[in-house]
Order: structure tokens, then C-alpha cells, then sequence
């Protein structure tokens, strides 16, 4: 294992963008490792028992608005255009989601302009000029109404804090529109690898000076192994030995259900905000664009994080927020490792805006040399 120019922690979008750019741009030698089995990170899909593309940790939807990360991925795969298009299901009925001019006059019971809709949540919203969090954005956007309806508990479920201790970001990213426009993302570019993201992972890191240990955990192998340079995309807390505590992660558990049914649900993601333990079930196949007589849906239940549990969502909070810069400061403190992708810098990133940060990182290393 050693002699690399340099390894890689991480197999997911962090990892895999750098190590094909240094292969393949710079002639660098690299070792990924990855403790997972797969390579994609939470990307990764696989056909289950019954042949259906399922995504083994949650849905992932592709979306993005920057050309360079649409250019960069395209020498990979091609891709299948779709719409991700969601409902909610509360009060015994299913809502379009995110709230839109249909949502509105769902709920009023009569047919409305955009006009009529934007007096309406003027009346409606609260009056609070910087939202300090989760709950101010909401109100600030739509009132307390539709806030209990669609964010309250969905937000309360999925987090396990009130809405009122989360970044304005967590809620603040979801869409509220006022015209008829019902895609779940607003992204110029909406498509999913034709073929999946490990088929695309599998073109990446197919260069041969690219070398993949798969069921390789840093941590065990960290005092074995010489390496010119490092870069980490797992746990900062864990790189550093949790010397500040452990951040703290929420974490998830899927429940895959198959049905001989061509599909389960109206769309690819049904929200439930206030019924259930779960948050939302997935039938993936809405938008892989794959045909099968069978489908499988996936129930999502929020969980705890703990040591030995996927780390899914960093918590975009003040008081974590403060703790991850702790490890920060050690992170700069260390010339010749980079720490990239979502858990080495503890921030809620979509794949888009990791393959953009390591593109960044691919140049600042190119420009350095
Ligand atoms: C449930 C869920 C749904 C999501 N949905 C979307 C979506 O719809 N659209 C979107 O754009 N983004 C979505 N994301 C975000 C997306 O998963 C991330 O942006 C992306 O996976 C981040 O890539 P990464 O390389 O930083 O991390 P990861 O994909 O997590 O990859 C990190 C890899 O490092 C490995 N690793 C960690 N520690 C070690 C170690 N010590 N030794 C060896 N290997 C190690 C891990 O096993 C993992 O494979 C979702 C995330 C989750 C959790």
C-alpha cells in the first residue's frame, strides 16, 4: 500500500473527483480507500433481489446550476433528464409540495392567481426581518398555518430539535412558490446518471494509476502506511481522535419494501409530516426511468447517531457549528493533509457543490505545485 503520491480517504464524489483529476491531469498515483465495500459514498445504487436500481443510503437527486460540475461529470455518464416531483401527505390527503399556487388553493378550497396568493401570505407571514433560524424563516415566508402543516414535525422527526434550533438554511432551502411551477428543485440541470451513480463512480476511477481498497478503514491502517500526501473525506472528529467530543450526526434507517405493483405511490417521494415514525417513503424508480412489472419503496426513519452508525447530516446548528471549528483550527494545522466533502468539513453539502469544492481543490493543488 505505500509508495502512492498520495491517498485518499474516501471513495464518495470528494474523494473519486480528486483522484481522477490527479491521475488523470497531473500523472499522480493515489490509493483510495474506502472502509465501505462499494465505492460512490451515499450515492451508491445497486440492483436488489429483485433487479430494481435502488439507492442504498436515500434518494440521491441530481440537480445543479454550474456548467463546470454538468462539463466535469458528463465525461462519465450520460444522463437521464428528470423533474423530481413530491407530495406531502397530512390532514388524510395528499398536498403538492413544496408549497405552490396548487398547495394554496388546496387549502382554501377555491381557484387563485399568483396575485391573490402573494396578498395572502402578506397577510399571513410574520414580520421578521433577519430570521435568526428555521422557524423564523418559515413564518417569516408563510405564517404559522402552513409552518404546522408541511415544517413543524417533518423538522422535528427528521432532526429529533425544534425547528427553532436549526440554521435558517435547513428549512430555508425548501422553495415556496407562488406560481404553478410543482418540481421539488429549482436547478437549471435536473437528471440522474442514465446508467447510476456507481456505474459513473466505476468510468471515474477506472484510470490506472488509480488504485481502490475497498473494506479499508483509515483509521486501522493510519500507523502502517507512508504516503507524500492526504486527503481525508471521512469524520474530522474521528481523524482526530474525537479530542473535543464527538460531533454530533443524525442518522438514518431504510426499510426497503419491494411490491409486485409497477408502482407504489403517485410520485418518487411522498412526505409525512405528521403520521408515521418515518419521514418520507421513496420509490426510486419515479425518476431512474428504469421499466420493471416490480417496484421497491423505501420508509426512512430518523435515528440517533452514534459510533458505528452512518453519519448521514451533519446538524447545521450554532452550537455544533462552534464545536467543528475547534477541529478546524487542528485541520489547518496540517500542511499536507486537505479535508474535503461533507463530513471532513461538517457542512450539509449536495453532490453538486462537493465534485465544485473539489474541482476548487484540484486547481489550488495544480497552482501549488
Ligand atoms: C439520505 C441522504 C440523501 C441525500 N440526498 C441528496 C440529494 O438528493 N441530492 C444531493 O445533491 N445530495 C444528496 N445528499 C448528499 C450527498 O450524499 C453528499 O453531498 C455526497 O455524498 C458527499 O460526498 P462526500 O464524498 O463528501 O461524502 P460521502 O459520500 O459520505 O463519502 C465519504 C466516504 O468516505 C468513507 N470513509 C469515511 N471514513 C473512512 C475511513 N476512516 N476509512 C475509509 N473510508 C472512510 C465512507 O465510507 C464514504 O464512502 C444526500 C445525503 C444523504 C445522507
Amino acid at each position: 500500500m505505500d509508495g502512492y503520491d498520495y491517498l485518499i480517504v474516501g471513495a464518495g464524489f470528494a474523494g473519486a473527483v480528486l483522484a481522477e483529476r490527479l491521475a488523470s491531469q497531473l500523472g499522480k498515483t493515489c490509493l483510495v480507500v474506502d472502509r465501505r465495500n462499494h465505492v460512490a459514498g451515499n450515492a451508491y445504487d445497486y440492483h436488489n433481489d429483485a433487479g430494481i436500481l435502488v439507492h442504498k443510503y436515500g434518494p440521491h437527486y441530481f440537480r445543479t446550476n454550474s456548467d463546470d460540475v454538468i462539463d466535469y461529470l458528463s465525461q462519465f455518464t450520460k444522463w437521464h433528464p428528470v423533474h423530481y416531483r413530491i407530495l406531502s401527505w397530512t390532514h388524510g390527503d395528499y398536498w403538492p409540495f413544496p408549497i405552490n399556487l396548487n398547495t394554496f388553493e388546496k387549502l382554501t378550497g377555491k381557484s387563485a392567481s399568483s396575485a391573490e396568493m402573494v396578498k395572502t401570505l402578506e397577510r399571513w407571514r410574520h414580520d421578521i426581518p433577519s430570521p435568526k433560524n428555521s422557524k423564523e424563516v418559515v413564518l417569516s415566508q408563510i405564517g404559522t398555518r402552513l409552518y404546522e402543516m408541511f415544517f413543524e414535525n417533518y423538522t422535528r422527526k427528521h432532526w429529533k430539535r425544534d425547528p427553532s434550533e436549526l440554521d435558517p438554511s435547513v428549512c430555508g432551502r425548501i422553495p415556496i412558490r407562488t406560481n404553478r411551477d410543482d418540481r421539488y428543485l429549482s436547478d437549471k440541470f435536473q437528471a440522474m446518471p442514465k446508467e447510476g451513480y456507481t456505474a459513473m463512480f466505476d468510468k471515474m476511477l477506472a484510470h490506472p494509476n488509480i488504485t481502490v481498497a475497498l473494506n479499508t478503514d483509515y483509521q486501522t491502517i493510519r500507523k502502517q502506511i507512508t504516503h507524500k500526501r492526504l486527503i481525508y473525506t471521512g469524520m474530522i472528529d474521528e481523524y482526530f481522535d474525537f479530542v473535543y467530543g464527538d460531533l454530533p450526526y443524525r442518522s438514518l434507517s431504510f426499510v426497503p419494501e419491494t411490491h409486485d405493483l409497477e408502482f407504489y405511490q403517485p410520485v418518487v417521494q411522498v412526505n409525512y409530516p405528521n403520521d408515521h415514525d418515518y419521514t418520507r417513503i421513496v420509490e426510486i424508480k419515479h425518476v431512474t426511468g428504469q421499466q420493471h412489472s416490480q417496484t421497491t419503496i423505501v420508509k426512512e426513519y430518523p435515528q440517533d447517531f452514534k459510533r458505528g452508525r452512518e453519519a448521514y447530516y451533519p446538524i447545521p446548528a450554532p452550537d455544533t457549528r462552534e464545536r467543528y471549528h475547534r477541529y478546524r483550527q487542528l485541520a489547518d494545522s496540517e500542511p499536507n493533509t486537505i479535508f474535503l466533502g461533507r463530513l471532513a468539513t461538517y457542512r450539509y453539502y449536495n453532490m453538486d457543490q462537493v465534485v465544485a469544492t473539489a474541482l476548487n481543490a484540484f486547481n489550488t493543488i495544480t497552482q501549488n505545485q
